[in-house]
């Protein structure tokens, strides 16, 4: 089984993606047309905010959110150091100068506690990640900024339909991000993105930039950019929003299932399961699983052989990757970033995943530990007989990390 896929996902709608289809081919436009604006208005009720403005992905909702608040040349902005690439890529390419943070202890979001040591005069925004579907702990994080003058831009480009303390992520920042693309909770057939944000000037701005810096048409104000959702994308986009919460609910589903088999079966000596934080519902974009004493990739090609599927998101920090080599980070600087590189392993994880197909995850995953525990046995000097002891000291990724 794959750890993600979207053919079943397509199917039990294609009747209603083919009858959206068919109105767009009818009204012939394609571009910023009705089923953009309608989008819009549903996706600001949806996640309780005043504007929406949708882009042509998550990294464009970034960079336009950067560039909207007017982050440029010679600006830091901080952000996690365990993520996708996206909200440091999107300073980099207006000049600024990502700035990384470690993460939690027994999380994957930054960790508000390591915030302040990392800003600067020249700290302009700080880019909360909610990683995996699990809003970060907001709350420190915008008191924070608020007590330094400081913007929050929320990416929630894996988190949409989560919560913190009874709002939606994305409603909390100056502007929130969104991404729709294919494999993400809310996926287009392609790529497609959106900002939030209860400002009304950062909207506009946004709006204006997104179509050339031009507001009204052929009069540019400033050097903007092509980054329109499509019409198509948008009407698509529209049949799926009414399925969201259906399919949230089946991976929280799923995620709880796997919590049960995974307890049941003995396993949480070799594997710590998702934190679940009281402050606010996960979605389970990801089932994120940290492999204890060094074992992730051995236990990821044992299940790769049974024809299990899995992911490891993110195999190099990002203060490790060769594009910020410049920035004079080291092996060691953020460590729970790194510890996290090296143990995460996500699990199948898709709403049409069945009990059974989960059932078989787990008798594999059992039968990998149980080899290796019979196997230490004989060897008498496996270091996976004090699994626990071995938390905290799991082997650094190797390949461009040990060098
Ligand atoms: C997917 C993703 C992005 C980028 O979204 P795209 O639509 O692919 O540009 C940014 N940040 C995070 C955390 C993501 O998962």
């Amino acid at each position: 089984m794959p750890q993600f896929d979207l053919r079943d996902h397509c199917r039990a709608i294609r009747s209603e993606l083919l009858a959206a289809f068919g109105e767009v081919l009818d009204a012939g436009q394609f571009i910023l047309g009705p089923n953009v604006s309608a989008f819009e208005e549903e996706m600001a009720a949806y996640l309780g905010v005043a504007h929406t403005v949708a882009v042509n992905s998550g990294t464009d909702a970034l960079i336009l959110a950067l560039r909207g608040l007017g982050v440029g040349a010679g600006d830091e902005v901080v952000t996690s150091a365990f993520t996708f690439v996206s909200p440091a890529e999107a300073a980099s390419l207006l000049g600024a100068r990502p700035v990384f943070v470690d993460i939690e202890a027994d999380g994957f979001n930054l960790d508000p506690g390591r915030l302040e040591a990392a800003l600067s005069p020249r700290t302009r925004a700080i880019v909360v990640v909610h990683l995996f579907g699990q809003a970060a702990d907001l709350e420190p994080v915008l008191e924070m900024a608020r007590l330094h003058g400081i913007a929050v831009v929320e990416d929630a480009c894996q988190a949409i339909g989560a919560d913190y303390r009874g709002r939606k992520v994305a409603a909390w920042g100056s502007a929130g991000c969104l991404s729709f693309f294919p494999t993400k909770n809310l996926g287009a057939l392609g790529d497609g993105g959106l900002l939030s944000t209860s400002d009304p000037a950062l909207a506009s701005r946004v709006r204006a930039l997104r179509v050339h810096g031009s507001g009204p048409k052929y009069h540019h104000r400033m050097t903007g950019y092509n980054s329109r959702l499509d019409e198509l994308q948008a009407a698509v986009l529209r049949v799926k929003l009414k399925h969201l919460e259906g399919w949230i609910a089946r991976r929280i589903e799923i995620a709880k299932g796997y919590d049960e088999r995974l307890r049941a079966a003995g396993l949480t000596e070799w594997l710590i399961l998702p934190a679940h934080r009281t402050y606010g519902r996960h979605v389970f974009h990801q089932y994120a699983l940290r492999v204890l004493s060094g074992v992730r990739d051995a236990l990821r090609e044992h299940l790769a052989k049974k024809g299990i599927g899995t992911a490891v998101y993110y195999p190099v920090p990002l203060h490790l990757q060769e594009v910020y080599r410049g920035l004079g980070y080291r092996l060691g600087d953020l460590p729970r970033a790194e510890r996290a590189a090296a143990e995460v392993l996500c699990l199948p994880m898709f709403p049409e995943l069945r009990p059974e197909q989960q059932d078989r995850v787990v008798e594999e995953i059992a039968g990998f530990f149980k080899t290796r525990r019979e196997g230490s046995r004989h060897s008498g000097s496996c270091y996976l007989q004090q699994p626990r002891e071995a938390r905290g000291q799991s082997a650094l990724p190797r390949g461009p990390l040990g060098a």
